[in-house]
């Protein structure tokens, strides 16, 4: 069965063309043009991908994405003409799983959309690794994906925790960024690049104790980083 993808986006001729793209690549897309139409077809039908644009006629695409997220685990590709850095933090920290700044390619666009699909729906059935282990003040449960810093569990979206859960089993080692990048987006760095700094910028903000002085989560200027264990 193909994928579903809802397309929420107000401007017509690149709703056509998404939906146009998606379905050349066998994907099953459907386009709505505000916010309420939106809530109404997620209501009635299941959706397997979300690409929400951030400026819609009804609603700010960011409350938008709060209330899908209060209802729905469905992964969300934000697309946004702006391209400061914070609306990016802000949407992902609403819950959006990924970003994309317009104007961009179609092969940007399918690169993201198979990247979440695999991520959301293949992954799953992956066995568990039956471990938690202990990182100083932080403990990671891998088998349940929870994470405690200082006794206290955090929230983490899947990628904040996927790429947590990367460097640990890697701990003490530098990860070049095209590698971190690739193993938990699972396609190039090469067409986002600084989406891996916004997730580091985050990650910091919940482990770390001053994220201005990491302490685990150590950059090494233009080659990549390491989470490191005193
Ligand atoms: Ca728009």
């Amino acid at each position: 069965m193909p994928h579903r993808v809802l397309v929420i986006e107000d401007d017509g001729f690149l709703r056509e063309n998404l939906i146009r793209l998606l379905e050349q690549y066998q994907y099953e897309a459907v386009g709505v043009g505000n916010a309420a139409a939106a809530i109404r077809a997620l209501a009635e039908t299941e959706y397997h991908l979300i690409v929400l644009d951030l400026g819609l006629p009804d609603a700010d695409g960011f409350d938008v994405c709060r209330r899908i997220r209060q209802k729905w685990r469905t992964p969300i590709l934000m697309l946004t003409a702006r391209t400061d850095s914070m609306d990016k933090v802000i949407g992902l920290e609403l819950g959006a799983d990924d970003y994309l700044t317009k104007p961009f390619e179609p092969k940007e666009l399918l690169a993201r959309v198979r990247a979440l699909l695999r991520r959301a729906y293949e992954y799953q059935s992956e066995p568990s690794q039956e471990t938690t282990r202990c990182f100083g003040e932080i403990v990671i449960d891998y088998a349940r994906r929870q994470v405690l810093v200082r006794g206290q569990p955090i929230s983490l979206t899947r990628r904040e925790y996927d790429l947590l859960a990367y460097l640990t089993q890697n701990a003490n080692r530098v990860i070049p960024r095209e590698q971190l990048f690739e193993q938990v987006w699972g396609y190039s760095i090469e067409f986002s690049s600084n989406t891996l700094d916004v997730y580091m910028y985050r990650l910091r903000k919940k482990i770390e104790r001053d994220p201005d002085q990491p302490q685990h989560l150590i950059t090494h200027r233009s080659y990549g980083y390491e989470f490191r264990i005193a």
